[in-house]
């Protein structure tokens, strides 16, 4: 066939835009997005046939033209367009604040709130009692006050905003005394001497990497100090001949010296799980201490969403809400929402335990995991008798930046296949409908339970079962 006869096989836009054919996806995805993406699949044909060489062009399958199979192509792509490009994945990596997963998963309680408050108005900046305008400010004030003793609280963005609205609000144009051996980096661009000159105040260093003893900070103090730092080393450990100064010495050098005492401790963690071989520091303790005011992240160990907590003494909290930074770095309704119910579960830290997700799954036995892990085990042999499928020991992580040395003893369920090699096994699993994120170790793909809600096993399952 001629190029020219091929090319008028080609079905115009009017033939192929039929109310009958499209009716779902002009209600769905509007009338001017169906004709649009009908252009480009005709324009994209044509330019197809024009590049055909004489022999190609020969060999041409004609059917290809048919409106049915231009309809089908159209339908695939609007269909493509309707997933979010953010969706959610199934986490069996057995890292519990995996930073690219997300971090903290939300408890039940805080989603259903986020969809109650956001679905219509809410009193965010408005007092319902007295009827005039209210401070969102406000929102987790006696909550906050509740559970950690502080005098005042404010949330913002995350905790690298927590980080640059509490050195701009009180140290700004002042120095700033840190250990070497806190000079943290989080990831991303977040650099704690960056940040630091980013506010406005000036880093002050002291000590060595491995050793800084109080008088250390001492010895720094002069008449343009500001404050006094202490940075929880959270995704990193320095081990071996070893000094830092505590919290409480800190306070003590503050308090001789005027001078107010801050600690970022990272993860927000607000109950004690030593138990649970988490050495790490809580928020109320850290209070405890004197110290006069803390920051740290909504969506790490506490097991809420992003943001940043900020928590102390009023004369500073006050002075932070009144900082220009304060409405650049302010978080929504949503957050609110989500946040108010995840703390509100605080309250008993037995409750915290069982609903937070974070929590629970910190804690979650070895019984209750093997449990799991062999469920899933015969949901999987009972999906593909193909699969060779074991129960394996696996090292879980906290992760998200918390605790690295920590390792806590999980269960997982290890598959291979005879037909296809484990990286296959591993793609197939991360392209699926939803995506199973699992890792391999030793050429065995592993689906450690302690991350995997109870309503995954099946979609596990599933996505398994279409391998040959
Ligand atoms: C995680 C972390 C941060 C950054 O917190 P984001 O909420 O991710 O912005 C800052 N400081 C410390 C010590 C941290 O652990």
């Amino acid at each position: 066939m001629k190029k020219n006869e091929v090319l008028r096989q080609i079905p115009k836009i009017d033939e192929v835009l039929k109310e009958h054919l499209f009716s779902n996806a002009f209600e769905k995805s509007g009338r001017d997005v169906v004709t649009s993406v009908t252009r480009k699949v005709i324009d994209e044909v044509r330019a197809k046939i024009l590049a055909l060489g004489d022999n190609e062009l020969e060999h041409y399958d004609i059917k290809k033209l048919s409106i049915s199979r231009i309809v089908d192509e159209i339908k695939d792509r609007l269909e493509a367009d309707e997933v979010n490009h953010l969706h959610g994945i199934i986490n069996a990596t057995g890292t519990i604040l995996h930073t690219n997963l997300g971090r903290a998963p939300l408890c039940e309680d805080a989603v259903h709130n986020v969809e109650m408050v956001s679905r219509g108005y809410s009193n965010l900046e408005y007092d319902v009692k007295l009827g005039k305008r209210g401070s969102r400010h406000d929102i987790l004030q006696d909550l906050m006050v509740e559970l950690t003793g502080a005098e005042d609280v404010m949330i913002v963005n995350n905790n690298a905003s927590a980080t640059m609205l509490v050195l701009s609000a009180m140290a700004e144009g002042h120095e700033v005394v840190v250990s070497r051996g806190e000079l943290v980096e989080i990831g991303g661009a977040f650099r704690i001497p960056d940040i630091m000159e980013q506010s406005g105040a000036t880093l002050h260093e002291v000590g060595t990497t491995n050793k800084t003893k109080p008088s250390d900070y001492e010895k720094a103090i002069n008449e343009n100090t500001g404050a006094l730092m202490k940075i929880h080393t959270s995704n990193y450990k320095i081990m071996g001949f070893t000094e830092e100064a505590e919290l409480d010495e800190l306070v003590a050098i503050g308090k001789e010296h005027d001078l107010p005492v801050i600690f970022d401790m990272g993860n927000g963690l607000m109950v004690n799980l030593a138990e649970y071989g988490l050495d790490e520091p809580n928020v109320p303790a850290s209070l405890d201490t004197g110290i006069d005011v803390i920051l740290f992240s909504g969506d790490k160990l506490l097991g809420g969403p992003q943001a940043g907590i900020i928590a102390g003494k009023r004369k500073y909290i006050e002075k932070m809400k009144k900082h220009p930074l304060a409405r650049a770095l302010r978080v929504d309704k949503m957050t609110f929402a989500a946040m108010e119910e995840t703390l509100k579960k605080y309250r008993d830290t037995k409750v915290a335990m069982r609903d937070i997700p974070v929590l629970r799954m910190i804690t979650t036995s070895r019984e209750v995991l093997l449990e799991k892990a062999m469920r899933l085990a015969d949901k999987i042999r009972t999906a593909n008798s193909k699969l060779n499928v074991k129960i394996v020991d696996a090292d879980d992580q906290i992760g998200g930046g918390s605790a690295p040395m920590v390792f806590l003893p999980g269960v997982a369920v290890a598959v291979t296949s005879a037909e296809v090699t484990t990286k296959w096994l591993e793609r197939l699993l991360r392209k699926h409908e939803i995506p199973v994120i699992a890792r391999i170790h030793e050429d065995e793909l592993l689906f450690s339970v302690r991350t995997v809600l109870e309503r995954e096993l099946d979609d596990i399952a599933a996505a398994l079962r279409e391998v040959e």
